[in-house]
């Protein structure tokens, strides 16, 4: 059994029908290609800025694995992906999927986003990666969260805003 099996098969029985893209850094953009190839109806959630700039990143992506022989998605694949693009802004309640989440600015790139992802009377707070020197709230309370996702690079450490920046 290979390591990606469990998640193959858990995506197998419950596909999804959306992604919410935290913003356009390449390996966050990379292979939505070869998602939407697997997956060609998902509607993929982002600010307007990240889907200009994920735009971009995908056709300098395509560029450049042509010129080295090593293409990872057509340019066919690229345009369907692009299509497949939702902005939406922040502050913005969506709820089209059986699920509702939110955009927050997370100040890691132009038309970065932190989402709060609900369902029920679960959320859970994902931060995408950010920086903490730009942090914008909002009005809405967030109680509980599931948890809060926090993923940042291997050489930075941070504690981060804390929730009541949400409050
Ligand atoms: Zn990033």
């Amino acid at each position: 059994m290979g390591g990606g099996e469990p998640v193959d098969g858990l995506l197998a029985k419950h596909p999804p029908t959306a992604i919410v893209l935290t913003h356009a850094h390449l390996d966050h953009v990379g292979a939505l290609p070869v998602v939407i190839r697997r997956f060609p109806k998902l509607a993929i959630y982002c600010t307007e800025a990240t889907a200009r700039i994920a735009t971009l990143v995908l056709g300098d992506t395509l560029k450049v694995t042509t010129m080295q022989g090593q293409l990872l998605f057509s340019a066919d694949e690229m345009k369907s992906t692009l299509e497949r693009l939702r902005p939406v802004p922040y502050f913005t309640w969506v709820s089209d999927h059986g699920f509702a989440f939110t955009l927050f600015p997370s100040g890691h790139l132009l038309g970065a986003a932190s989402v709060l992802i609900e369902s029920g009377s679960r959320a859970v707070f994902h931060t995408g990666d950010v920086s903490n020197s730009v942090w914008a709230g909002s009005s809405r309370r967030v109680s509980p969260p599931l948890g809060v996702r926090w993923p940042l690079y291997g050489t930075q450490t941070s504690t981060g805003p804390s929730l009541s920046a949400l409050t």
